[in-house]
């Protein structure tokens, strides 16, 4: 046979709890729109992968010290990532949002929190902008491994509010989740696949051609449809 590439398979972390991205299912099967992208790219470029759901903060920490080859978690590509990371093509558009209890109407601006507590997720954008905004609105942070205990925090009263992605949170809502928004997203937030800075260009690479073909051929779609139904 011709020469063939070792049939390598490459390790993609993600989050725990970040449904409709990525979430265990009743069955302990990891379900979700990155788990079905990945899977819908790998398939379309031939390669293997295997998915390790570590935790978002604990996931940027594996890739950065090449742990793992690369991230599929509800990442958004920023500017101060664009530093340590590569990203693929933008394929979901998010924005931060916050997040208070059903039975909270004291808390409808920014201005509303001071004096209060945020519950925010480590390493997330919804952090970094809790902190960029947290001198000028006065609050205290707690803070979260993963987004259902952050939730919980706000759920049991123990914080006041909660910084999350608008698609993520307003999915945990509809699904029945006791928590209600009152302002609109902060704009401007796109979902990337990562890899470390100058390594796996090939995956990368394939990630990007993969998406393109999904796009083209209706499994975009398909999967969007599948988590996300008439809100899509
Ligand atoms: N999009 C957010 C970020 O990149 C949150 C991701 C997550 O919690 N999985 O920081």
């Amino acid at each position: 046979a011709a020469a063939q590439e070792t049939n390598k398979t490459y390790i993609i972390g993600t989050d725990v709890t970040f449904a409709p991205f990525e979430y265990k299912d009743v069955d302990g099967e990891y379900k979700g729109i990155d788990v079905d992208l990945l899977d819908a790219i790998a398939k379309d470029q031939g390669f293997n992968y295997e998915l390790r759901p570590l935790g978002f903060s604990a996931a940027l920490q594996a890739l950065e010290s090449n742990q793992i080859d690369g991230m599929i978690a509800g990442m958004s590509i920023t500017p101060e990532r664009q530093e340590s990371f590569d990203f693929s093509d933008p394929y979901f558009e998010s924005g931060v949002v916050m997040a208070v209890s059903e039975t909270n109407d004291g808390i409808t601006s920014y201005e509303d929190l001071e004096g209060k507590t945020v519950a925010v997720k480590v390493g997330t954008t919804g952090a970094a902008f809790a902190e960029s905004i947290q001198e000028e609105f006065g609050f205290e942070l707690n803070t979260f491994e993963d987004s259902a205990n952050m939730y919980e925090d706000v759920l049991t009263g123990n914080s006041d509010a909660a910084f999350e992605d608008y698609p993520v949170m307003a999915y945990a809502i509809q699904s029945g989740l006791g928590l209600k928004l009152t302002m609109d997203p902060e704009p401007g937030d796109n979902y990337g696949f990562a890899v470390n800075k100058g390594q796996n260009a090939e995956l990368l690479e394939m990630f990007n051609n993969g998406l393109i073909n999904i796009r083209a051929n209706g499994t975009y779609d398909e999967i969007m449809d599948t988590y996300l139904g008439d809100t899509s």
